[in-house]
């Protein structure tokens, strides 16, 4: 089975990307467009969310009208970068729950290694949103997802900014059935793993740390 992507081309999104991928973009501009995409990438993420009609009387006239259908949202950030994107998720899905997951990449091994891990409690009854700007590898990521299948979420979806033909297709080797949605998925990845031509390190363009 292959996973799917969803390419998130809406205008807005890709104007405030561009704005971002510039290397002359200030830290607080990137944060604030972070943010900004992020609520139009959480609105698509929620498009198949179900919907249920309840009774209402507009001014004019009563009507049964559509609202969501108590879906238990659990947003889980790979930290550190996945927290400039938590907190546009967090502006139209305010109740949701959050997880952190950090995995750093052990220098012998190249393996991803856990050193920071929670989510909520009944993970069983929760829809789990995985997010971090950069599906590079695919590697951190893919491992971040078992970690997190292994509480046994009822869905999983990945959202990313940019990613690239290599990391999807490390990550849906291993979770076909985890969606992918971005902004766009770029040329490739270089010799140091960066993304071509990408945005840099999406981490120290959040936190100003370079
Ligand atoms: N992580 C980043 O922050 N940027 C890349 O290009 C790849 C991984």
């Amino acid at each position: 089975m292959a996973g799917k992507v969803h390419v998130i081309d809406h205008p807005m999104v890709q104007h405030k990307l561009t704005l971002m991928r510039n290397r002359e973009t200030s830290t607080s501009t990137f944060r604030n467009l972070l943010r900004e995409i992020s609520v139009l990438l959480a609105y698509e993420v929620c498009r198949d969310f179900p919907t249920t009609k309840i009774e209402i009387h507009t001014p004019i006239a009563p009507m049964r009208s559509p609202v969501l259908d108590g879906k238990k949202i659990v947003l889980i950030s790979i930290l550190r970068a996945g927290n400039g994107i938590l907190d546009g998720m967090l502006e139209i899905l305010p109740s949701a729950r959050v997880g952190h997951i950090g995995l750093y990449r052990d220098h012998k091994t190249l393996e991803p290694v856990e050193y920071f891990f929670k989510v909520p409690d009944s993970m069983g009854d929760r829809d789990a949103i995985v997010v971090d700007p950069m599906l590079a590898t695919g590697n951190s990521a893919a491992a971040a997802i078992a970690r997190i299948k292994a509480t046994g979420p009822r869905s999983i979806k990945f959202v990313c900014l940019l990613t690239c033909p290599e990391g999807i297709r490390v990550f849906h080797a291993q979770h076909p059935d985890v969606p992918v949605y971005t902004a766009a998925v770029d040329d490739r990845l270089n010799e140091k793993s960066y993304i071509v031509p990408g945005l840099g390190d999406a981490g120290d363009r959040l936190f100003g740390t370079k």
